[in-house]
This record gives structure tokens, C-alpha cells and sequence, in this order.
């Protein structure tokens, strides 16, 4: 059997090695390292592919989301509301800029933000909400962007972990998560659906003004060389990792089927026991499997991991502590907020090994020992 592993880049690398290996080459001897062409190709592509009007590359997942609250114009000592359950990026971005974070609930079944939490959550100070599709599901934006238009604010979708899912409304239109709300943003971090060999993120709009600033901001406030006429950054895609995320972004349907196809399988070996709660697949959105995350009930969950470790198989907790309980925050007074379902997702939650190049014999040896150690008690 093949060592197991959270994610196996290497093997997803070899099968499209020849055609990768060419790309980064012919990069190499065009030097057009920066915004060389395959950015500009893999932009239009991305945003063909989404159904987005704008795609802004940029440097890394946290540059794109930071971006996109400077390019809303938001203040010091605004108030931004995000779930208190994802990872650190989302919310760290938001006091960086001297904003305010306000942390709120996530839905126990879906882990993404609940809207009722939401909405109990807005103040006069409040302008925007950035929900996060955690997992590889999508937020419930239907009612997200209502409650947004109802109070005026802005959503920014936090896509690092579900892009090529879909959102189906309730008339049954479809759109791609990451082009619901005024802005979206993502990452190519490696281990990310559509990664790359390195750092990399995305901004997509289809707001042509809000597309216009985007640009300026990720490129040092520059309306035309050597003229700055705002405090922007310095946020790119290199070529290299443009030109591997085009060849890559082929085969994203491919991975999210791969990454479906392994959830069936544990979910068909998990389904019904009653330690094990399998992750919930909402009927609004597609899943793309980001992670492969199970609740476990009454079981020791820290013997566990370390039972699977011993047995060669990795397992991670994501994330062991919500964003209203890290120090980071403590200014904020956070904890001080009552969050029970975050906290006890906190303690349950387990992700399992998910990626496209996962076969039977590994998940079969995943399942059978994940079952033994839980049987056992
Ligand atoms: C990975 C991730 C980010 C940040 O992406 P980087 O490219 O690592 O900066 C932001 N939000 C979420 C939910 C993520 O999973």
C-alpha cells in the first residue's frame, strides 16, 4: 500500500508532470516572471470557469481577503462579522486593518456561519460580513445576502476551501461560491482544491469599480506607473505558479469528483454508527470535499489520532481553537461571547485524509482502523 497522507501532491504532480514541467519551462525562458502572460490567461480562465466577471490574482489567500476590506473603504473601529469557527486568516486580516472583528456562530450540521447568529449580531458599526465556505460547502448565501441587503452590508466570501463549489438558490439558479457576494477571494496554497507549487490567491468581482480598485490596491496604489493615488500593497501571482494553476484548473472538476468519490466511501463506512456523526451535505450546495471532517461522540478523540498515527494513517484537528478564544483577539474581549456550538465543534471535530489520488486499499485501511479504535470502547 502507497504511505498515506493528508494530502499527496506528488502523485496528483506525476500525472500531469510532462505538461507542468513544459509550462514552468517555457516561463523560465520567457522570463516574464512577473505578470507575465499565463497570469492574464489564467485569470480569464478562472474567470470563465466561475462565471465571474473579474479575477484579480494576488499573492496568497490572506492578501486577497485583506484587499478586498481595503478596497471596500472600510474604517478603523468598523465592525465585521465572521464565524468564530475557520481558520485564523479570516479573522486576523480583519484586526490587522484596525477593524473590529465580531465572531458568530456556525450551523452544527454545515460548519459555516448560521444566519440567525448573524443578524443578532449587528450594530450600527457593523459594514460587512465575511462568511466562509468552510470545508469545502458553501455558507447558506441565500439568506446571508438578505440579511446583507436588508442592513446594507457587504459580504465578502472567504472561498480558500470550496472553489468549483456551487450555491443553488431557491429558484434554482446556480452560481460558484466565491461570486455571490460583492467580493471573493481564495488561495492556491498547495494543499488548497486547485493548488499551486507555492503561495497564490485570487480575487474575483463582478463590479467593475470595485474591480478597478482591487487592481490598484494589489499593485501599490498605482492608477498608472510611478502615479500612487492611494495606500495600497505589493500582492502578485508569479507566472510559474499562474502557468501550473492553468494546467491545473483543467482538472478541477476531476479533483472534486476524486474528492467526493473518497467522502462516499467513509461516509458508507460511517453512516449510522452511533460515535461517528458523517459531514452533513447540505441540499443548497455542493460538496467539494476540502476536508473530510467527522464528530465524534463520547469517543477519546486525542487517542485516537495518536492510535492512527501509529498505524501510519494522519489526522488533524481543524481547528483545535476558535478564533473568539485565541489571544490574538484578546483585546476584543471575545471569549467574553457566549459561542457553545463553536466550542463544542471545537472538541469533536477530526478530519481524515481527503485528496484526489486516494484508492480503495487506503480508505479501506483508514475506515477498518478508525472503526477498530472506536469499537473498542
Ligand atoms: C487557506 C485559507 C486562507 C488563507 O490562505 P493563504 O493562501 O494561506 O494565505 C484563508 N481562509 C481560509 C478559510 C483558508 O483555509
Amino acid at each position: 500500500m502507497r504511505p498515506i497522507q493528508m494530502v499527496d501532491t506528488k502523485t496528483q504532480y506525476h500525472k500531469i508532470k510532462p505538461e507542468v514541467d513544459k509550462a514552468v519551462i517555457e516561463v523560465m525562458e520567457s522570463t516574464a516572471f512577473i505578470n507575465g502572460k499565463p497570469v492574464h490567461d489564467f485569470a480569464a480562465h478562472l474567470s470563465s470557469y466561475l462565471g465571474v466577471k473579474h479575477t484579480i490574482p494576488c499573492a496568497n489567500g490572506t492578501d486577497a481577503l485583506q484587499i478586498a476590506m481595503m478596497a471596500l473603504g472600510l474604517q478603523p473601529g468598523d465592525e465585521v462579522i465572521t464565524p468564530s469557527f475557520t481558520y485564523i486568516a479570516t479573522t486576523e486580516v480583519i484586526a490587522l486593518l484596525k477593524l473590529t472583528p465580531v465572531f458568530v456562530e456556525v450551523d452544527a450540521r454545515t460548519f459555516c456561519m448560521d444566519p440567525g447568529s448573524l443578524e443578532k449580531a449587528i450594530t450600527p458599526k457593523t459594514k460587512a460580513i465575511v462568511p466562509v465556505h468552510l470545508y469545502g460547502q458553501s455558507a447558506p448565501m441565500e439568506e446571508i445576502m438578505a440579511i446583507a441587503r436588508k442592513y446594507s452590508l457587504y459580504v465578502i466570501e472567504d472561498n480558500a476551501q470550496a472553489i468549483g463549489c456551487a450555491y443553488t438558490f431557491s429558484d434554482g439558479t446556480k452560481k460558484k461560491t466565491g461570486t455571490i457576494g460583492q467580493i471573493g477571494t481564495t488561495s492556491f496554497y498547495p494543499s488548497k482544491n486547485l493548488g499551486a507549487f507555492g503561495d497564490g490567491g485570487a480575487i474575483f468581482t463582478n463590479d467593475e469599480q470595485l474591480d478597478a480598485k482591487l487592481k490598484m490596491i494589489a499593485n501599490h496604489g498605482q492608477s498608472r506607473q510611478y502615479y500612487h493615488d492611494v495606500v495600497g500593497c505589493n500582492s502578485r501571482l508569479d507566472s510559474i505558479q499562474a502557468a501550473i494553476l492553468n494546467i491545473k484548473l483543467k482538472h478541477l472538476d476531476a479533483y472534486a469528483a476524486a474528492r467526493r468519490k473518497a467522502a462516499d466511501y467513509y461516509d458508507a463506512a460511517f453512516t449510522g454508527h452511533p460515535k461517528i456523526t458523517t459531514p452533513f451535505r447540505a441540499a443548497y450546495s455542493d460538496h467539494v470535499f476540502h476536508q473530510y471532517t467527522i464528530l465524534l461522540e463520547g469517543v477519546d478523540r486525542e487517542g485516537l489520532k495518536k492510535f492512527l498515527a501509529e498505524n501510519g494513517i494522519p489526522s488533524m484537528i481543524y481547528y483545535p481553537v476558535p478564533g473568539h478564544r485565541q489571544k490574538m483577539f484578546e483585546q476584543f474581549n471575545p471569549a467574553a461571547k457566549d459561542l457553545p456550538v463553536t466550542d463544542w465543534l471545537t472538541e469533536r471535530v477530526i478530519s481524515l485524509p481527503v485528496h484526489t489520488e486516494l484508492d480503495e486499499e487506503q480508505l479501506a485501511f483508514i475506515t477498518t482502523n478508525v472503526l477498530s479504535f472506536i469499537n473498542k470502547f
